[in-house]
C-alpha cells in the first residue's frame, strides 16, 4: 500500500494525543509519527526530538523562511509546524506518516496532498469534552472558556476531514484509525445523522460556554 500522511485532529481534550501514541507504538512497522518543531515551552517529561523539537522562535522563522515545513500554524500564541524531512524520512521508509496537528494546518495539508486521511477525533458526549476541558489544571473560568472557545473553532472545522472518529473507547478508536488509512479515500462518507449529530455538539458547547460566562458574571458582581 502506498503510505500516506495521516492527519489527526480534536479539540483540546478530545483525546488524540493518546490515540497517536498508541497506534504509532503498536503498528510502528505501518505508521512512522512526525515530530513537529514547536516555540513553546517544554512540559514536565516531554524530550526534545520525541515530543517535540523545541525550537526559540528565531530558530523557527528561519525555518519558515528556509521553506522546511510542510505546514506551520499559530496555537495558543504558540508556533507549530510539521518538518518536511521528518515526513519524508518516514514515507522513504515505506511507512504512513501520522501527523498530530490542529484544524488550520490540517487545511494546509488538505491542499497540498489530496490523498492525505483526515481523521477528526471527539469524544461522544460533548460533556465529557467540556469535562475534560475543564480538568486541565487549576485554571480559571476565562481560561476554561478560552479553551472552549478554541473548541467550538475546531468543531466548526470537522466537516473537511474525511473521517470522524468517536474517542469513547481507546482500543475502538485505535482500530478505526488503523481502518480509515486502509480504506480508500472515497469511502470516506459521513451521512446526514453525522451532521446533525455535529450541529447537537456545537450547541451543547455554547450552552456550557453561556453558562461559564454567567458564571464569571455572578463572581465579579
Ligand atoms: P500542545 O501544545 O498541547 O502539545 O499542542 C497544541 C496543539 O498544537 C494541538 O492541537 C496539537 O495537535 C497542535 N500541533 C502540534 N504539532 C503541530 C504541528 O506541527 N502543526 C500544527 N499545525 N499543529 C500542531
Amino acid at each position: 500500500m502506498t503510505p500516506r500522511l495521516v492527519v489527526l485532529s480534536a479539540p483540546s481534550g478530545g483525546g488524540k494525543t493518546t490515540i497517536a501514541k498508541a497506534v504509532r507504538d503498536r503498528f510502528s512497522d505501518e505508521f512512522g509519527f512526525s515530530v513537529s518543531a514547536t516555540t513553546r515551552k517544554p512540559r514536565a517529561g516531554e524530550r526534545e526530538g520525541i515530543d517535540y523539537y523545541f525550537w526559540s522562535p528565531d530558530q523557527f522563522l528561519k525555518g519558515v523562511a528556509e521553506g522546511r515545513f510542510l505546514e506551520h500554524a499559530e496555537y495558543a500564541g504558540e508556533l507549530y509546524g510539521t518538518l518536511r524531512a521528518d515526513v519524508e524520512r518516514i514515507l522513504k521508509s515505506g511507512r504512513h506518516v501520522l501527523l498530530d496537528i490542529e484544524v488550520d494546518g490540517a487545511a494546509q495539508v488538505r491542499l497540498l496532498e489530496p490523498g492525505a486521511v483526515t481523521i477528526f477525533i471527539l469524544p461522544s458526549d460533548p460533556r465529557v469534552l467540556i469535562q475534560r476541558l475543564v480538568q486541565r489544571g487549576s485554571e480559571t473560568l476565562q481560561e476554561i472558556r478560552r479553551r472552549l472557545d478554541r473548541a467550538i473553532y475546531e468543531l466548526g472545522h470537522a466537516t473537511s476531514f474525511n473521517r470522524w472518529i468517536r474517542n469513547d473507547d481507546l482500543e475502538e478508536a485505535i482500530r478505526a484509525v488503523v481502518k480509515a488509512v486502509e480504506e480508500s479515500p472515497d469511502k470516506l462518507v459521513r451521512d446526514r445523522h453525522d451532521f446533525a449529530w455535529l450541529k447537537g455538539y456545537l450547541n451543547s458547547l455554547e450552552t456550557e460556554k453561556q453558562r461559564l460566562y454567567d458564571e464569571l458574571h455572578q463572581q465579579k458582581g
